[in-house]
């Protein structure tokens, strides 16, 4: 059962980081509820105050600049999904919101809650490490910004100070010959990942030499992780598949998966090397054609 808390609605950034300021430690933000109101009906989280920051109308948008894209934090997933600029510039991120979740839940949780809920299975982390992003956050102090991998500290643990909220994502342009993909690996229709797997490749001009390779993975560590040394198997050179299996290989030896009820430890060792090379093939062969 959920205790009672008084909530506030804030239409501004400015009227939320002073209600956050003032109610500190006793005080949780809410966007779209569908992972904290979880968290409050098992009892896990019991505030006594509430911001409801989905009525900040100035923090849901899509922003194409010179600079890439810019996505404000209480952007709902269906937004993301339908956008024409999504679509047409990180193909990949419309992809993954098409499999998060069902159409109800896209429809009212946003991009922020997913990234400051912190479930190392969660599906926009691992994309937005693969593409890159920049996250920025707001407090009473003021604006501070970090690469998403530094954000996630440990199992639903995210770097937000107190009376902090994330605002915006930045993704950078895609360069030249880049492809990006993304999948999980679940047994239930739109469930979280047992293991997900996101890779992005960079070719060199004319030569097929993978100039930059960023690989992701979730539901195998207390965050989703960059698996760097697969990475450095394959940067500098021309991808094989000998390469993308040690790749694999590498991968598996970077992650700490656990045993639940979804999947054994040993399963899901055996994913991350099937599905690292199985993905980085699949970004490559995107490079290859953009
Ligand atoms: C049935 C169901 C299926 C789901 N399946 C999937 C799935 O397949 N893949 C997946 O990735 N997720 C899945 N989810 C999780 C869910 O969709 C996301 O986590 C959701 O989008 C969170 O967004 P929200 O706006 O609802 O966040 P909320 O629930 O409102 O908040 C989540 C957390 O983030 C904090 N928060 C929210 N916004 C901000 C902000 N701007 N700044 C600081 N802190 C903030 C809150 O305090 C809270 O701790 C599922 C959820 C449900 C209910």
């Amino acid at each position: 059962m959920i205790k009672d808390f008084e909530r506030f609605a804030p239409k501004t950034l400015k009227e939320a980081l002073v209600l956050l300021a003032k109610y500190g430690d006793d005080c949780k933000v809410i966007c779209g509820g569908q992972s904290l109101l979880i968290l409050m009906r098992q009892g896990l989280v019991s505030p006594k105050y509430i911001v409801d920051i989905k009525g900040i109308s100035e923090l849901s948008y899509i922003k194409d600049g010179k600079d890439g894209v810019k996505i404000g934090a209480t952007t709902t997933h269906r937004a993301i999904e339908k956008s024409p600029v999504i679509k047409k510039k990180y193909p990949v991120l419309a992809e993954m919101e098409t499999r998060l979740a069902s159409i109800q839940t896209r429809n009212w949780g946003t991009i922020g809650g997913n990234v400051c809920h912190g479930d190392p299975a969660g599906d926009p982390v691992p994309v937005l490490m693969a593409l890159n992003a920049t996250l920025t956050v707001a407090g009473a102090k003021g604006t501070r910004s970090m690469p998403v991998d530094k954000f996630c500290l440990d199992y639903f643990e995210v770097d937000l100070r107190d009376g902090e909220l994330l605002t915006e994502i930045t993704i950078p342009a895609p360069l030249p010959r880049t492809g990006t993909v993304y999948t999980k690996f679940n047994v239930i229709e739109s469930d979280l990942a047992t293991v997900s797997v996101a890779a992005s490749v960079t070719l060199g001009a004319g030569d097929g030499v993978c100039q930059d390779v960023r690989i992701a993975l979730g539901a195998v560590a207390p965050t989703a992780i960059r698996a760097r040394k697969a990475e450095k198997v394959l940067k500098g050179k021309k991808i094989t598949d000998a390469l993308l299996k040690e790749a694999g290989e590498v991968a598996a030896t970077e992650t700490e998966p656990i045993s639940d009820i979804y999947a054994s430890e040993e399963y899901r060792l055996e994913l991350v090397k099937v599905l690292v090379p199985r993905m980085t093939k699949e970004a490559l062969a995107r490079a290859k054609k953009a």
